[in-house]
């Protein structure tokens, strides 16, 4: 191996979770060694495409009680009502130290900070800076981690592997992908920050980077996954190429409307009530599929779709609130917004389930490894996760886990170098095989194309029992294949042929775990909607779901949901 580096602890990712656990870190624990290793460039983390905003209490008409009651209820009751009271809490501290770093949130008349509503939320609580929040988020998170020079980071060094001393994470193994070597980057904790997997899909708003890395990692190494049966589909996505056209168009007023006119969600019964556009994502993008498979979509050559008409907005407030919105409208859609309905449909958007953690962040069963952000699943969002929580929670559980990590390195001794040095040339060696590999002929694209469709019929919005199982074999057999990958680029530098290779192996575990968590769940909860089991079942189905990797196929098991505050209700608007 050509490098080894020491530090007291590692974060991968360099996006909202791994900034802020890094700044945490140091803050903690002046004098502590974190470095903060990136597959990109962390400006090009998926955090940055974000556009709606942030949700934490801010205004006199709100308080804790309601966001947290909001939550439960988006979650279908399967969030964990500690980690959802600990996570209201923290909101507001950690939006408003996100000013103080020089976030420029948007501002009302009288200068207070300005909020807009977003799905499922009772009043305004979601924070913004007009539409383009995950490039002001970042910036200031970026910009403030530069301050620390205990901040070490290896940019665009992909991590292909944990490094375990026994039970115990100790650092991880990373290809540099300039130069093609690998090296190890050693410390006492590591806290996976890797984000989400929305690429397991053919049509998601995910960046291309988001192939549920972290997750693969932690399953690999026996941590289990949890409620990965629960993907997010967000309602509006631009049909053809998956962009996102954000929530706040909604909470701004924008209307959803059918081929006959109609604004189908005050029209026709979705469950959704008087809140009609500001619904939980998982009703309304079940009443879009509901309206195109009656027949009331709108034809386009990328299949049917349905409008968001945001004309009657005017182009003052457009301009000023969504002036992203337009822009993308125009150019991928062809339509200016200002006089035309928007195109929208459906797409993947975010996984609810992954690395099982604890509220400090701790892995279930193995020692030292933490993870943050959406490769995490703290069970803040159960069954469904509201729009605009998920910034919020890579702050709040970014910084906790930063903290929690430097705690846990003080208190334990560094692994054994030697070890961990041979691990890492295991991991070298697997690496450097893989230049110009003969396999059967088989190729990457060909098999992420066939799993993004098995994932798209039997884990979509509506799911059955034969389709779902159809997925499960599908997977298992696209796993195999897999061995017979034929790889033709021997170069060393930049071979993005071995990253897209290390994606697809993680996305195929990633999608056996979601496909096979989705076929154990027998009852419609959240996200997971199935045609054959419509009801909740909370005397046989309150829990979350495990999944354990095994190489003969996954195992699945049940955790307790922690309750509280809030007990299980029907969940209607
Ligand atoms: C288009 C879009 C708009 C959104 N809008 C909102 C919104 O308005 N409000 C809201 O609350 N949420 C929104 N979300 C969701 C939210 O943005 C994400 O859930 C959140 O930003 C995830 O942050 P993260 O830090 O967990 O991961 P990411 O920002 O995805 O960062 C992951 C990091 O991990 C690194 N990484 C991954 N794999 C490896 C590897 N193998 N080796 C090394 N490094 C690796 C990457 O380089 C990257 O730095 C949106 C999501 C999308 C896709």
């Amino acid at each position: 191996m050509a490098e080894l580096h020491r530090h007291d602890i590692v974060i991968v990712g360099g996006g909202a979770a791994g900034l802020r656990a890094a700044i945490a870190a140091v803050k903690a624990r002046p004098g502590s060694s974190v470095a903060l290793v990136s597959k990109v460039y962390p400006m090009r983390s998926h955090t940055v495409s974000a556009e709606g905003g942030a949700a934490a209490v801010a205004r006199a008409d709100d308080n804790l009680e309601m966001h947290g009651y909001d939550t439960v209820k988006g979650s279908d009751f399967l969030g964990d009502q500690d980690v959802i009271q600990a996570f209201v809490e923290e909101a507001p501290r950690e939006l408003t130290q996100l000013e103080h770093w020089g976030c420029p949130w948007s501002r009302n008349e009288d200068g207070t900070v300005a909020t807009r509503a977003f799905g499922g939320m009772t009043t305004k609580r979601t924070w913004y800076a007009a539409d383009k929040v995950g490039f002001h988020l970042l910036h200031t998170l970026f910009q403030t981690s530069m301050q620390y020079g205990d901040i070490v980071r290896y940019d665009e060094v992909f991590v292909s592997k944990l490094l375990m001393d026994g039970n115990e994470c100790r650092g991880v193994a990373g290809l540099d992908v300039r130069t093609g070597e690998m090296m190890g980057v050693l410390g006492r904790a590591v806290i996976l920050a890797t984000g989400g997997a929305g690429k397991v899909w053919p049509f998601t708003t995910n960046g291309n980077i988001k192939t549920g890395d972290g997750m693969a990692l932690a399953y690999r190494e026996g941590v289990p996954m949890k409620d990965m049966e629960f993907v997010q589909y967000h309602p509006t996505g631009l049909p053809g190429t998956g962009i996102l056209i954000t929530e706040a168009t909604r909470g701004e007023g924008g209307h959803l409307i059918n081929s006959e006119g109609e604004r189908f969600l005050i029209t026709r019964d979705y469950g959704v009530g008087t809140k009609a556009e500001l619904g939980p994502r998982d009703m309304i993008s079940r009443a879009e599929v509901q309206e195109i498979e009656a027949g009331r979509g709108i034809d386009s050559q990328y299949g049917q779709h349905v409008h968001l008409d945001l004309t009657h907005l005017g182009e003052e407030k457009i301009m000023k609130r969504l002036p992203m919105v337009r822009e993308l409208s125009k150019i991928y859609a062809g339509v200016d917004p200002v006089y035309e309905p928007i195109p929208i449909r459906p797409v993947v958007h975010y996984m609810m389930g992954g690395v099982d953690v604890d509220i400090d962040g701790f892995a279930d069963g193995v020692d030292g490894l933490l993870a943050a952000g959406e490769v995490a699943c703290v069970s803040l969002n159960g069954a469904n996760r509201l729009g605009s929580n998920s910034l919020t929670e890579c702050l709040v559980f970014g910084a906790r886990s930063g903290v929690k990590a430097v705690e846990y390195a003080k208190g334990t001794s560094d692994g054994d170098d030697a070890a961990l040095a041979r691990m890492g040339e295991e991991e070298q060696a697997r690496i450097d095989a893989l230049r110009g590999k003969q396999g059967g002929g088989e190729k990457i694209a060909a098999i992420r194309t066939d799993m993004q469709s098995a994932m798209e019929s039997g884990c979509g919005v509506y799911r059955e029992e034969a389709s779902m199982q159809q997925t499960v074999r599908d997977i298992a057999a696209l796993k195999q294949r897999f061995e017979g990958v034929t790889l033709e680029d021997k170069s060393k530098v930049f071979n993005t042929e071995i990253i897209a290779y290390l994606e697809l192996e993680n996305m195929l575990d990633v999608a056996e775990s979601v496909s096979s968590s989705a076929a154990s769940r027998n009852e419609s909860r959240g996200a997971h909607t199935r045609k054959d089991a419509t009801a909740r079942d909370d005397v046989n189905w309150l829990h979350h779901t495990l999944c354990y990797y095994d190489p003969a196929g996954p195992r699945l098991d049940k955790k307790d949901v922690t309750l509280g505050r809030w007990e299980p209700e029907e969940r209607k608007y």
